[in-house]
């Protein structure tokens, strides 16, 4: 068994998965907005040890913690360069917890890289050696399976499936480029097109309830997100496209306009595999136990 950290803005969910991959522990508190990041391991090792109570082990028994942060991670996997929502800048997480916890072996993750580990090995990429997911929030999150295992980029910096060029020109992102996939398929967007809306539900309950004005808006946001999947499937050719995020909840509504385009706009017109992603809130947690198998079947191989 391991211990998964999914540390978010709002809370810090932790888990102990065994090998099942099933989540047999959990604990959450909200996340400690404004503290040091050494009063945040602090709390995250006592959660742990906590944890380990619960299933009366010790943490030299379990040995291996990971942990799914919302944001961007060194290319040792020790640092955590940016997390806006946490307010982590530079923080030696790795260190700072294995300074508390010598027995355990610690791996960090950023969130999209550890939902798309937890799907493959307990979701909608289990068996697959090509996937791709992406998740549609407040940003757009993605991360890839390659080879059957999770891909963190070539040279270890990550992948960005949210800040591909989807037009180019088009509105300003977050990183500073015009245009990126986030701009045209994250859940503001949704917002910003109505005049009405003060969250995609709405904009999405009302399109499903024949609103022709709501309609048109969501029709524009699936022949966009079409558009980005595209750009996935020309490039990798998955066997499954898995969606995660707010807007992923719109269901069928949502993704059988969206197989019909990716089948219509792809280079190959195959009828891709397009799926919600299954894990949900328990995706951050999985995911980040899983972290030391990935490594693992990333040497064997
Ligand atoms: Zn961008």
């Amino acid at each position: 068994m391991q211990i998964g950290f999914d540390v978010g803005g709002s809370k810090i969910a932790a888990g102990i998965v065994n090998k099942n991959k099933k989540i047999i522990a959990k604990r959450v508190i909200p996340f400690p907005q404004g503290k040091p990041y050494q009063e945040i391991v602090s709390t995250m090792v006592g959660m742990a040890k906590a944890l380990a109570g619960d299933v009366e082990q010790t943490l030299a028994e379990i040995r291996s913690v990971g942990v799914s942060v919302p944001g961007t991670i060194d290319r040792q996997g020790e640092r955590v360069i940016d997390a806006h929502n946490l307010g982590f800048h530079d923080v030696p997480l790795k260190e700072a917890l294995t300074l508390h916890m010598p027995e355990m072996e610690v791996r960090i993750a950023n969130d999209a890289n550890a939902a798309a580990l937890a799907e493959l090995h307990a979701g909608a990429f289990r068996g697959c050696r090509t996937a791709v997911l992406l998740t549609l929030g407040t940003g757009v999150g993605g991360g890839l399976i390659l080879g059957g295992k999770m891909f963190n980029g070539g040279l270890g910096h990550g992948v960005e499936l949210g800040h591909m060029c989807l037009q180019f020109g088009g509105p300003l992102c977050t990183c500073g480029n015009l245009g990126c996939v986030e701009t045209l398929c994250n859940a503001p967007w949704l917002i910003r097109q109505s005049s009405q809306a003060t969250d995609a539900k709405m904009v999405i309950d009302a399109a499903k309830e024949g609103d022709v004005a709501a309609k048109n808006i969501f029709d524009r946001y699936v022949d966009q997100l079409s558009s980005a999947i595209v750009s996935c499937t020309n490039l990798l050719d998955p066997e499954v496209v898995a969606l995660g995020g707010g807007v992923s909840l719109a269901g069928e509504f949502l993704f059988a306009p969206l197989r019909e385009q990716v089948l219509r706009k792809s280079f190959f017109h195959h009828p891709y595999k397009i799926v919600p992603a299954t894990l949900g809130n328990d995706a951050g947690i999985i995911g980040a136990a899983m972290l030391a198998i990935n490594e693992a079947e990333a040497a064997r191989i």
